[in-house]
């Protein structure tokens, strides 16, 4: 029953541990889907705005370059030519970024450019054929801002053409030519440094004014380069061309690989273009594998916990039953002890009942035999013609049973005494010579009809006790009785010893007797005790003598023991405190 609570309640912990990791689990999966979308959703926007501020660089820079031609013209329309040209020199190296700024008269030629190597100075636009954009802007009034066009040097050029006009009067046209590497190498190149994937930047007819890896497509046109079924990268460029911005995926044929592009355009008066950053997809991947084996980790460490904490709340409630167990044997062991105390103390009681009816038969017993005796005895008393020997011989019996009905009523009187704690001792200094040697002579009569020698050996200078002489010479009485009592007649020897031993003196009854078995020789002190045997129940008696004795000697914090051997004889010995003044 105990081992089916321990593993109901281990059973239910590891439940609950199991439901909280499927539940950290799937939480960790459904919030991993969501931060896969978030890492893309960043990503693309942390693009965006590179491709962004790539295009504010690009409008920034070009416009600046423009403004500083316009107020030029504006500020020194009125100066002659010459005044107009010798800033040139000026601006071009205070501003970089122009590849070169010419002037054109008012007839279409060059008169004059900076840096003067560049400049085909005598170039007529109108001998060429090519005055179209010079007459656009001096009959708009207003700069001209050409789409990159292929230099004689190589690579795209802007054209800024800028009329000079003082009042109404057209004085020429400012031409300053920006290289369209001077911008994308220092707002687009920078870019990719250091990453993989390139940017691309197209105009509003889709022509490439830069890639970063295919240099061979600058100035050519897109739309015309692409293969038919990418449709997804045609969609993107229709979108740069509208001017658009945003993210998109498609597959570059180029690098076989799913690229993510980020587009934004770059507005430069009338001038659309479009700069595009492209990446490999696998970044983004990259990315959120590194935030899902975070997650994971994470996730990990909370399984961990969880699986640490049931197994401690395991091990603790496992502790805990133990202790309570191991308490609950204890517990269960002192009742056992005390089972057994009341067992042992209820035996005791049903001993005691029994001693009390034994004791009560005993004295009936005893009171009635005498009595019998005496009624007898009164009986033949009675009759008139009975001659004087046998009246002796009655009144001999009564008086004999009155003694011994007064000797057994004395000792139930000093057993109650005795048991009620009511014994009253007068101690004083004795001296065991006198006592001894009285005992020893009322006792001596009983010994010789027996047979028995009486031998006393007491040492010379024995020091006193402090004793009750009246209570102490029963004792010693008794003790010679017991062993003339139990000491067939004829040949038998009776010693009594004294010596001091250990601080005490010690007094020692011996008899060459009947003995006691071993397994009586404590019960003998027991009132009413008498060991079962023929002399025993030839001897008379009470069982009274010795308890009696053991009384007396317990008062006077003595001890009282016997040794025996069966067969040989019996030693009672008795200790008593010397007397010390
Ligand atoms: P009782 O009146 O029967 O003598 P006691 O109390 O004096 O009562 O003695 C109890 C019993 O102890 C005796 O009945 C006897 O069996 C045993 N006993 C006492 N003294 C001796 C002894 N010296 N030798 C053998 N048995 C003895």
């Amino acid at each position: 029953m105990k081992v089916k609570i321990e593993r109901d309640t281990i059973a239910i912990i590891l439940l609950i541990c199991i439901v909280l990791i499927c539940v950290v689990t799937l939480l960790g999966f459904k919030s991993h889907g969501e931060v896969e979308d978030l890492v893309r959703q960043q990503f693309n926007e942390q693009q965006l705005m590179l491709a962004r501020q790539a295009a504010l660089g690009i409008e920034g820079f070009a416009d600046e370059r423009v403004t500083i031609i316009e107020i030029l013209a504006r500020d020194r329309s009125g100066d002659s030519i010459s005044d107009i040209t010798g800033c040139f020199k000026t601006i071009y190296e205070e501003t970089s970024g122009f590849y070169s700024i010419e002037f054109i008269d008012a007839n279409g030629v060059v008169v004059y450019g900076y840096p003067e190597h560049s400049a085909p100075v005598g170039y007529d636009l109108y001998a060429e054929n090519m005055s179209g954009t010079f007459d656009s802007a001096r009959d708009k009034k207003e700069t001209n801002i050409s789409s990159p066009t292929p230099l004689f040097e190589g690579g795209l050029g802007s054209f800024i053409w800028v009329p000079v006009y003082e009042e109404e009067e057209f004085r020429g046209v400012i031409l300053a030519i920006i290289r369209t590497t001077t911008i994308t190498d220092r707002f687009l190149e920078p870019i990719m440094q250091d990453r993989t994937g390139y940017v691309y930047m197209i105009d509003n007819k889709g022509k490439s004014l830069y890639d970063g890896t295919r240099r061979e497509a600058i100035g050519k046109n897109y739309i015309k380069m692409l293969s038919e079924d990418n449709d997804a990268w045609l969609k993107i460029l229709n979108e740069q061309m509208n001017g658009s911005e945003g993210t998109a995926v498609y597959f570059d044929e180029g690098s076989r690989s799913e690229q993510i592009v980020a587009y934004a355009p770059v507005r430069w008066r009338d001038q659309l273009w479009s700069v595009a950053i492209s990446v490999p997809a696998s970044e983004v991947d990259d990315l959120i594998r590194s935030v899902y084996v975070k997650q994971m980790t994470f996730l990990g460490i909370v399984i961990a916990i969880i699986l640490g904490g049931s197994l401690g709340l395991i091990v603790m409630y496992s502790r805990w039953n133990k202790t309570l167990e191991a308490e609950v044997k204890l517990k269960t062991g002192d009742l056992i002890q005390s089972n057994k105390e009341l067992a042992l103390a209820n035996e005791r009681l049903k001993e005691l009942d029994k001693l009390k009816s034994d004791f009560v038969s005993m004295v009936s017993h005893e009171l009635k035999t005498p009595l019998a005796a005496m009624r007898t005895s009164a009986q033949v008393l009675e009759v008139t013609d009975i001659n004087t020997e046998t009246k002796g011989e009655m009144l001999d019996i009564i008086l004999r049973n009155i003694d011994r009905q007064t000797n057994l009523v004395n000792d139930l009187l000093d057993l109650s005494r005795i048991e009620s704690g009511r014994m009253e001792l007068k101690f004083e200094k004795l001296s065991l010579d006198s006592i001894i040697a009285d005992s020893v002579e009322s006792v001596r009569p009983a010994a010789m009809d027996k047979g028995l020698t009486l031998d006393v050996e007491l040492p010379d200078g024995l020091a006193s006790v402090k004793a009750d002489r009246e209570k102490l010479t029963p004792v010693i009485i008794n003790l010679l009785n017991n062993a003339i009592k139990f000491t067939p007649s004829g040949g038998g020897e009776i010693i009594i010893k004294v010596r001091e031993l250990n601080g005490q003196v010690e007094v020692r009854v011996s008899d060459t007797g009947i003995g006691i078995p071993p397994e009586d020789l404590d019960r003998v002190f027991d009132k009413f005790y008498q060991v079962d045997s023929t002399l025993t129940r030839e001897a008379g008696g009470t069982g009274l003598g010795l308890a009696i004795c053991k009384g007396i000697i317990d008062a006077h914090n003595g001890k009282i023991w016997a040794e025996s051997e069966l067969g040989k004889g019996s030693t009672f010995s008795l200790t008593l405190e010397k007397w010390s003044g």
